[in-house]
């Protein structure tokens, strides 16, 4: 309980409550922008995965294509940083004289190809995923792309924090340009061309608002309706190129993006266009140079705009990249090693539980007709559940990895795994594929299959401990279970039937009850001020806001349940309610930089730590009695102002 702040009363701020004596004992180390539980446990796991990349690198008999060959060749390119201080940036050069052979507008839809298929970004990009609308097959969907700040309002944006990037992003660009030999005038060209380029883009890019819109960005097309709203660039010669032939229809999902950029290919001068790839190809690669690049990449990406002052240990930085690249074969050791079978055992009544709990709130619900209630049940009861690991691990059969060169090595994954997402696009969906790599802290929700999905890495303490009491463990992981299963009822969830299928289940009734409920929610966070006079975007963040209020309102009901007929007790001075809130917050607790901050208020779906506590439980009659929340403490709201949906 030393992690407790008791100078702070819980009614008035829980999660400075619950987490303000662990805040002030573990200050962000200079490696990272934030700190809480979810990093605390990545850097464990962080440190499990080099234990076993260390184990197999001793295995120097392992057989061509196995994981331990694939896992130990990339750790040991990766560590080799006297190869990439001796190769500076030779293995860019074959690119670079393709881009400087560009000429005229016709060859910039082939650069394009090209690059994407090493792994580059450029102008714009496409993915193969489930048809939103039919999804017993696969479809491809070409989207907005090509900016190099996280977010388009960076670009088009006058407030000060737009402006500051701005800045920064400028003289990074400069520098990067100078490291690869460029004249200062060659540079302020340069720079000129891609904050041009950049900013049309931007200009033309769905926000992150809009981007929720799912119906919006539904919009199919044959390529000839494409090839004639996108007037002027050669659609069906990308898609030969990249190795998808002909596609019979594509999902364009921002058409006036896509209109744009075809018109941009035109408008734009080929020396502009040769200094944008330059830059793509340069800024995408660097992690793959020597230090001087590295480091100038490290200062603006982490340093400038999520305020990190050191970089990560290099080992760090190469076993994120293996779980990034061949993270099923990683995975896979990594499950032989530390899967816990007796806490999957235990999850899965988790699971049971919250599916109860569940369905008796919707059952109960006073604002839903019970038509919709039905269809609802219907959805509730066909969710399915991925736990731990893929039943059916995806494999790297005919990958070639070798000891040579971590960006060729990159490149090689790259390849690989383009060719597997472009089969895809003739099979049918695989049921049984994950989105997340096995070591994964983290969670998810997917509509088209409706499913959740918990990796082992987020089946350990402190969001689930076997030897810990039911009130922590319900209030912890039964929260983030809670969480999942009310994505598939929220702002976006809830427009997927039961099979998966964009289409609407709703009467027009009860839909126009779950917005204005939701709108309240929106309201409530729209009022959070996260750091100076940014505040947190409720529209943005509303989808999350759902899911936390009904994950904890859905796992304190199931725990209540579980704990029928067995005895109360008090622990640590706590009652088990007090206990399970507890719980919550302890998952949540977090500090973050005040640079990433300003930056995860423009991008991130999920408000920040801070109101996932507070606001949630400032809703929460179950809270205000477990804590004794009363009028004039800042958690309290007037019963009839407070919101609930599920
Ligand atoms: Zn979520």
């Amino acid at each position: 309980m030393r992690d407790l702040d008791t100078n702070i009363r819980p009614t008035d701020n829980f999660f400075h409550y619950a987490s303000g004596g662990w805040m002030k004992r573990n200050p962000i180390p200079a490696t990272e922008a934030m700190w809480g539980s979810f990093s605390v446990l990545r850097q464990e796991n962080r440190k499990k995965l080099k234990a076993i990349v260390e184990e197999v690198s001793q295995d120097k008999k392992a057989t061509m294509g196995s994981d331990a060959q694939m896992v130990r060749d990339i750790y040991s390119t990766g560590m080799d940083e006297a190869k990439r201080e001796r190769d500076g940036v030779s293995p860019l050069l074959p690119i670079f004289e393709k881009i400087n052979a560009l000429k005229k507008p016709e060859d910039i839809i082939p650069i394009t190809a090209y690059l994407h298929r090493l792994g580059f970004g450029g102008i714009f990009g496409f993915f193969i995923d489930q048809d939103e609308r039919h999804n017993d097959k696969n479809v491809l969907y070409l989207v907005q792309s090509g900016l190099s700040l996280p977010d388009r309002d960076f670009y088009v944006n006058d407030n000060e924090e737009s402006k500051r990037v701005r800045v920064e992003y400028r003289k990074h660009i400069m520098a990067m340009f100078k490291l690869l030999g460029k004249t200062p005038k060659e540079c302020g060209i340069a720079i000129e061309s891609i904050m041009r380029i950049e900013t049309d883009l931007a200009k033309h890019s769905m926000t992150q608002v809009e981007l929720r819109d799912i119906e919006k960005q539904y919009n199919k097309r044959t390529l000839a309706k494409l090839a004639k709203e996108a007037a002027g660039a050669e659609w069906e010669k990308y898609f030969r190129l990249v190795g998808v032939g002909k596609p019979k229809e594509i999902i364009v999902a921002q058409p006036i993006f896509m209109k744009r950029t075809a018109e941009m290919l035109r408008e734009i001068s080929i020396t502009e266009w040769k200094d944008y790839f330059t830059w793509h190809v340069l800024s995408g690669s660097s992690s793959f140079l020597n230090k001087a690049f590295v480091n100038e990449h490290f200062k603006f990406y982490s340093t400038i705009l999520a305020g990190v002052k050191k970089q990560r240990p290099l080992w760090e930085r190469v076993v994120g990249f293996i779980d990034g690249t061949v993270g099923e074969a990683l995975g896979k050791l990594y499950v032989e090693r530390h899967f816990n079978h007796e806490a999957k055992k235990k999850i899965n009544e988790l699971v049971n539980n919250l599916f109860s709990a569940y369905e008796a709130h919707i059952k109960a619900l006073d604002w839903m007709t019970p038509k919709t209630k039905k269809l609802a049940l219907k959805k509730l009861h066909a969710m399915t559940r991925k736990l731990g690991y893929p039943d059916k691990w995806k494999g790297y059969k005919g990958l070639v990895i070798r000891d040579d060169s971590y960006i060729e090595n990159y490149w090689r994954v790259h390849e690989f795994e383009w060719k597997r997402t472009i089969k895809k696009l003739k099979q049918k969906p695989d049921k049984k594929e994950w989105h997340m790599t096995p070591p994964t802290v983290n969670a998810y929700y997917n509509p088209v299959m409706n499913e959740i999905v918990f990796p082992a890495g987020i089946m350990q303490s402190p969001f689930f401990d076997a030897s810990a009491d039911d009130a922590l463990n319900y209030g912890a992981i039964g929260s983030v279970i809670g969480h999942e299963i009310t994505h598939g009822f929220d702002d976006q969830g809830r427009q997927f039937d039961s099979t998966g299928n964009f289409k609407n289940w709703w009467t027009d009734e009860d839909k126009k009850k779950f917005e204005k409920k939701a709108k309240v929610i929106e309201n409530e966070f729209n009022n959070y001020v996260a750091i100076g006079d940014m505040k947190v975007n409720g529209a943005l963040t509303l989808g999350e806001n759902i899911a936390d209020l009904g994950g904890i309102t859905l796992a304190f009901a199931a725990f209540k349940k579980s704990q029928e007929g067995k005895e109360r007790k008090i622990l640590d001075g706590f009652n088990p309610e007090q206990r399970f809130f507890l719980g919550y917050a302890m998952t949540e607790r977090e500090q973050i930089r005040p640079e990433l901050l300003k930056k995860i208020v423009v991008t991130d779906p999920h408000s920040p730590s801070i109101f996932r506590v507070n606001g949630p439980l400032s809703n929460m009659p179950e809270f205000a009695e477990a804590w004794g929340t009363k009028e004039g403490d800042k958690l309290y709201r007037e019963p009839k102002e407070r919101a609930k949906i599920w």
